[in-house]
């Protein structure tokens, strides 16, 4: 699909071309017509797929030269905020539209000069909220409003300017919502700040002919020994094998060179330095194993990776996308397996309901179990192991103690639940 066929505005139109934006990304595809039409909008995507223009360029369509503020973006943070409105103002380059910051840390008078020619604002909460208080900014024109990475906003402890800022706009605006994650917690904000909103997520493109994913069930304590047996079985060319915390990430990767497989540990806890001397070892093939967190693999440029272990599951979706996203590239076939244990379970069924994967299980026999040197004294097998069931059979976690959240062993809409296993 080309631009054109999204019937945008010819001057608007030719901007993007003169940025190389030809054809649209699956988010701007889906929801730029929605916004054209005048929909409130919730929009979920992944980092990079290229939220800015979905919402930026019918919001530059939207919006009429000199005829005051008309758009509001909300942003976390100055870097994005500079970002967006960088983004926005090559949008509107043939507009000729004036888009200012606004956010903390600088004076107000720049920004008040600004504010008297703007048409649209893109800023901080804290600073946009001190900006109306001081009399310097008036919402009652505007037109479109966008919550943007409203996941972090909240997080970020916004939520109360974020309701004072809205209280001086019209009732008839058009709000849009964007954020690469869903949780839970924004539900509040999408019923307070959306009006029948028009809900676009879309899935993390993950080539299912070329990545294939599996899961295996193991106990806490036989996890380890499982590790070993899959990756011997499946002599991986370059393998990561990720896990929730620097600490585990080392004590795996300990435990593997015991077993006389090559691994490397990287985490934020190393020297930019470090981190940099492993991941040319990986890239070099020189080093095959590569135990990581989330967060040492977020923004690394690591290619042709073939397999993917999960040694346990993130608590969130992306970081899930972001983790088998290394693997399957570029036409590569690659392969993605997740251990799972008890406490995998509740985070795995979200992130498979929400992606709807296809993920099938593998059955392990004759496990060999391994020692695993936790560093401590006293070193064995710690807790009581859990129940022997896995994920997927029908009574796992059962109710034992009868402690356990409602719906923690039960999906939660089980109509979306697909028991392939
Ligand atoms: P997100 O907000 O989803 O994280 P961004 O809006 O920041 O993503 O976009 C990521 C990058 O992709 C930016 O550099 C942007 O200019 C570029 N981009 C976005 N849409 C397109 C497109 N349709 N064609 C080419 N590049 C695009
Ligand atoms: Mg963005």
């Amino acid at each position: 699909m080309k631009f054109e066929e999204l019937n945008i505005e010819s001057c608007v139109l030719s901007s993007l071309k003169n940025i190389g934006f030809e054809e649209p990304t699956q988010i701007q595809a889906e929801t730029i017509p929605l916004i054209k039409d005048g929909h409130d909008v919730i929009g979920q995507s992944q980092t990079g797929s290229g939220k800015t223009a979905a919402f930026g360029i019918p919001l530059v369509e939207k919006t009429e030269k000199g005829s005051g503020i008309q758009a509001l973006v909300l942003s976390p943070t100055r870097e994005l905020s500079i970002q967006t409105a960088k983004e926005l103002e090559k949008f509107s380059s043939k507009k000729g539209l004036f888009v200012q910051t606004i956010y903390g840390g600088v004076g107000f008078e720049p920004q008040l000069r600004g504010l008297k020619k703007a048409e649209i604002i893109v800023g901080t909460p804290g600073r946009v909220l001190d900006h109306i208080r001081r009399g310097n900014m008036d919402l009652k024109n505007i037109k479109v409003f966008v919550l943007d990475e409203a996941d972090k906003m909240i997080d970020m402890g916004f939520a109360e300017d974020i309701d004072d800022i809205e209280k001086g706009m019209p009732e008839d605006k058009q709000n849009l919502l964007f954020c690469a994650t869903m949780p839970e917690r924004l539900d509040r904000m999408k019923r307070r700040f959306t009006k029948n909103a028009k809900d676009i997520r879309t899935k993390i493109k993950v080539d299912e002919s070329m990545l294939k994913q599996f899961y295996c069930n193991a106990d806490r304590k036989s996890k380890f020994s499982l590790l070993v047996h899959l990756v011997k079985q499946e002599n991986p060319e370059l393998a990561m094998i990720f896990c929730n915390s620097r600490r585990e990430t080392d004590m795996i990767a300990k435990n593997l060179k015991n077993q006389n497989i090559d691994a490397v540990a990287i985490h934020g806890g190393l020297t930019q330095a470090r981190r940099e001397r492993v991941l040319n070892d990986f890239h070099e093939g020189k080093v095959k194993v590569v135990v990581a967190t989330d967060v040492a693999s977020r923004g690394l440029d690591i290619k042709n990776v073939s397999h993917i272990f999960n040694y346990n599951i993130p608590k969130d979706a992306e970081s899930f996308a972001n983790r088998i996203g290394r693997t399957a590239r570029a036409g590569e076939e690659g392969k993605a397996i997740s251990m799972l244990s008890r406490e995998d379970h509740d985070s795995f069924r979200r992130i498979v309901n929400e992606f709807s994967y296809d993920i099938k299980k593998l059955e392990i026999e004759n496990l060999k179990m391994l020692p695993f040197d936790t560093g401590r004294r006293n070193d064995g097998p710690r807790g009581r192991g859990g129940p022997r069931r896995g994920f997927g059979s029908r009574s796992s976690g059962g109710s034992r103690g009868g402690r356990r959240r409602s719906g923690s062993s039960v999906p939660r809409d089980s109509s979306k639940f697909k028991p392939k296993w």
